[in-house]
């Protein structure tokens, strides 16, 4: 017989009073309607763990989608339902305990008894289809369910050892072909071993190993596969599950250009140094991390053995042919920037080794290049001084704005059209080389630039 816990003290403590509401109400709500109601997965492992998470998945005994929308009423939410798997997804705005008002997102599912009700299947016992909905769940420390109603509110069903592995620190999986049923809990396993620094069992160990072994990595599709690859790159620490993953021969069955070295894992360190000291500067951007990492793993591969992986991963044409350009442009880059530094750096042109010599010129070769292109141009320079200066472009030169407008210039007598656009480059380009600072010394030029330029005209006109 299993052995339930009531946590609602725990809840009614520990939780933010408005989960705490919103999860009474949901079982208010069941009770009315007739439903069991649960909290599943994530929420109630980190719950025992005593870690803060805001993603509820629920689990209706019933209909989810029905309950969906008694509870959409109440909280002003908007619904989109999947009828077909009777699920849905709630989102409203909340007002958290500190009055800030943050969008909240609920996923609704239907616990699916119909599937396993051939007769004879099951013996009918309480809380069997619950329990078979956490049976189809990737690890026991996710398989568990917190009761709602309210005469059952804060018990805790423990069907396989979520809180014993939990207490533990293990990472395994419900049953044995777990890996081979869907073999994408591979990548999930390691992450949560990362993440939560779990351990997984020497059972799971060989669970994977087996599965990999009979070639799973190789039947996971091309989206499903870029997927997990993704949540791996939005991790904390990515590259302690590329270890992982490399140690496992993951990385080497999705593609063999992309098992570590020490080349890569340096790259990624400075990489992340990077990246890092980019989002303190312009906060954090809609970047997809996924693309540093997968171009530090592609370092040294061929073109057509990059468009191999490309293809495992069923990348679109448009994504395929945005990344193979990206890396070519990285490539290019190096080249012109080379030459730049040649210039910029000579004995002659720079004795004093100012990296603002001509940094107009580095800023017009580096201007095309996204964030994530620069940011990887900078980690493979090892040049320190290309690096100062492609990091004064970054911090600087790229800020640096005119006080001057083309009014001023059609002020000074010249007429509106693309020359404007040039001579305003002009200054700026002066600007960014630390020749004129304020905006009078920017009139000043912009004035002898205008009048070469009209006595250039009336030169032209003349002949
Ligand atoms: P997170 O904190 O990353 O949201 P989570 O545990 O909520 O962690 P999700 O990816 O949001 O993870 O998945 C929600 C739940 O769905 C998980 O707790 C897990 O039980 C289940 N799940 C997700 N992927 C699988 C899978 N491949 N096989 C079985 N169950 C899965």
């Amino acid at each position: 017989k299993l052995k339930i816990r009531n946590v609602s003290g725990i809840l009614k403590d520990k939780l933010p009073k408005y989960i705490f509401k919103l999860l009474k109400l949901a079982g208010e709500l069941g009770d009315e309607l007739g439903f069991s109601v649960y909290v599943v997965g994530g929420f109630v492992r980190d719950l025992l763990m005593a870690i803060p998470n805001h993603d509820i998945d629920l689990c209706v005994e019933g209909n989810g989608i029905v309950f969906a929308h008694a509870l959409g009423k109440r909280l002003n939410a908007s619904i989109t339902e999947h009828i077909k798997f009777k699920t849905a997804i709630l989102e409203y705005t909340v007002e958290t305990d500190s009055g800030e008002k943050i969008l909240m997102k609920i996923d609704i599912a239907t616990s699916r008894l119909e599937y396993y009700e051939s007769p004879g299947a099951l013996p009918n016992v309480e809380h069997s289809s619950i329990r078979l909905d956490l049976y189809r769940r990737d690890f026991t420390i996710n398989a568990v369910a917190l009761e709602l109603n309210q005469t059952n509110f804060g018990n805790i069903l423990d069907f396989y050892g979520a809180q014993r592995d939990i207490k533990n620190k293990i990472i395994q999986p419900i049953h044995s072909l777990s890996f081979i049923e869907d073999p994408t809990r591979i990548i999930r396993a390691i992450l949560f071993e990362v993440r939560l620094n779990f351990k997984l069992s020497l059972q799971t160990e060989r669970l994977i190993n087996n599965a990999i072994q009979l070639g799973m990595i190789k039947k996971i599709s091309g989206q499903r596969i870029f997927h997990g690859f993704q949540l791996v790159c939005e991790e904390e620490n990515t590259l302690a599950c590329l270890k992982r993953m490399d140690e496992f021969k993951v990385l080497q069955e999705i593609h063999p250009i992309l098992p570590l070295t020490d080349a890569k894992e340096e790259l990624i360190l400075e990489l992340e140094k990077i990246s890092n000291a980019y989002e303190m500067l312009y906060q954090k951007s809609k970047r997809e991390n996924w693309v540093l990492y997968l171009l530090a793993l592609c370092l040294g591969a061929k073109y057509l053995e990059v468009s191999e992986l490309l293809k495992r991963l069923m990348f679109s044409s448009k994504a395929t042919h945005s990344f193979l350009s990206m890396r070519e442009q990285c490539r290019d880059m190096k080249f012109k920037i080379k030459a730049w530094s040649e210039m910029a750096f000579s004995p002659q042109n720079n004795k004093d080794k100012n990296i603002r010599y001509k940094m107009s010129m580095l800023a017009d070769i580096l201007n095309p290049l996204s964030v994530n292109a620069m940011i990887f141009v900078i980690a493979t320079e090892k040049d320190a001084d290309i690096r100062k200066a492609i990091l004064y472009y970054i911090t600087k030169a790229r800020e640096e704005k005119l006080s001057i407008t083309g009014k001023s210039l059609i002020k000074m007598g010249m007429s509106p059209g693309v020359e404007i656009k040039t001579v305003l480059k002009q200054v700026l380009d002066a600007k960014i080389d630390g020749l004129i600072k304020d905006k009078q010394e920017e009139l000043n030029l912009a004035e002898s630039l205008v009048k070469n330029f009209l006595e250039e005209k009336s030169k032209n006109n003349k002949n």
